[in-house]
């Protein structure tokens, strides 16, 4: 493992803004060696009095919808504001793929090129448990490292969008202006997590369309329980081509964070995320010491065949497992 020593002075690089810094301590967490987890979480803990600080929004689409077009064009407006902003994604297919789709730096030419924007893909980390929980911490250094606002992408595929709305304090959904299939967020649940839905691409001809499918998300998020009582999610339209509505797509969000923070919601929402995340890594390490261990994957798998044959019943075999890891 790195010293204390080297880990507090990568700690006090990060904090100083250095972008190395903060990529060589996301590499860190992203590793698998036992000894550079065990580094990354002493870092993590060393930064956590800095972290906390940015305005952290999940964005999701179906692939082509814009979504790094829009990051690219809302990446930019922040800047111009004097923010600094980073780009994380949530990929878990990039595992099989062999490479990340999202957050890819070509895709976002503009803010590739910006001082002030940090981009990173998606962690390949197999799965999506553990992707979720290197983008979590990921943006716990963004932010230490002085980053004001944390975009986090993700493709519209169910539980990388949950896993992304858990960490984030605004979910963003994007959507194409064709007719038909718009609905099919809303079938899916998806409308449920959303805070916003934005209908992209509302530009030359296809406005009407655009303004048609806008309606219809406000009807259907009208029959629908909003997740807040102090918010009901807006549905509007924008061009992240042209830039038309992204400003007000951001007072949006930035009018949600002053609704959740006067009523006590936004507070509430982090420390559920914390409490949530204290789970799932505790799943994840009790996995991660049955896969560990030669001798308890070998009863596991034994164990597994006889569920298979049907011989012992999947409960009392979890049962059988879970005295293992007494
Ligand atoms: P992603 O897969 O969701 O990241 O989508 P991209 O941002 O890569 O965009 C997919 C395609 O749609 C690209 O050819 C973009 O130029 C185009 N596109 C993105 N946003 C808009 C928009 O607001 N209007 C129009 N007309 N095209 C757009």
């Amino acid at each position: 493992m790195p010293s204390l020593a080297s880990i507090a002075s990568l700690a006090a690089d990060l904090r100083a803004g250095h972008r190395a810094a903060l990529a060589r301590a996301i590499t860190l967490i992203e590793s698998r060696r036992s000894d550079h987890q065990a580094a990354a979480r002493e870092l993590v803990q060393m930064l956590l009095p800095d972290t906390g600080t940015a305005i952290r929004v999940g964005i999701t689409g179906s692939p082509g919808v814009g979504k790094s077009t829009m990051i690219d064009a809302l990446g930019m407006l922040l800047i111009a504001r004097g923010q600094k902003v980073a780009v994380l994604a949530v990929d878990p297919s990039s595992a099989r793929t062999g490479g990340s789709i999202l957050g890819d730096k070509t895709r976002m030419a503009k803010l590739a090129a910006s001082d002030s924007a940090y981009i990173r893909p998606s962690p390949a980390a197999g799965t999506l448990g553990g992707v979720a929980a290197k983008t979590r911490e990921a943006m716990l250094l963004c932010e230490a490292a002085g980053f004001d606002v944390v975009l986090v992408e993700t493709v519209g595929i169910g539980q990388s969008e949950t896993a992304v709305c858990d960490m984030t304090d605004f979910f963003l959904a994007l959507m194409l202006p064709g007719a038909g299939d718009e609905l099919q967020g809303i079938k899916k649940g998806l409308v449920e997590l959303a805070d916003m839905i934005a209908v992209n691409k509302a530009d030359g001809d296809n406005i009407k369309r655009a303004n048609l499918a806008a309606a219809e998300y406000r009807g259907a998020l009208h029959i629908l329980s909003p997740r807040s009582e102090h918010w009901q999610p807006p549905v509007l339209t924008c061009s992240a081509l042209t830039g038309a509505g992204i400003t007000e797509l951001w007072q949006k969000i930035l009018d949600h964070r002053a609704a959740m923070k006067a009523c006590g919601e936004f507070a509430e929402r982090r420390r559920q995320q914390q409490v949530k995340w204290m789970w799932s890594m505790l799943e994840q390490r009790m996995l991660a010491r049955l896969r560990a261990d030669p001798a308890m994957r070998a009863r596991v798998r034994k164990t597994e065949a006889e569920v298979a044959a049907g011989r012992v019943s999947p409960a009392l075999a979890a049962d059988q497992i879970a005295e293992m890891l007494k």
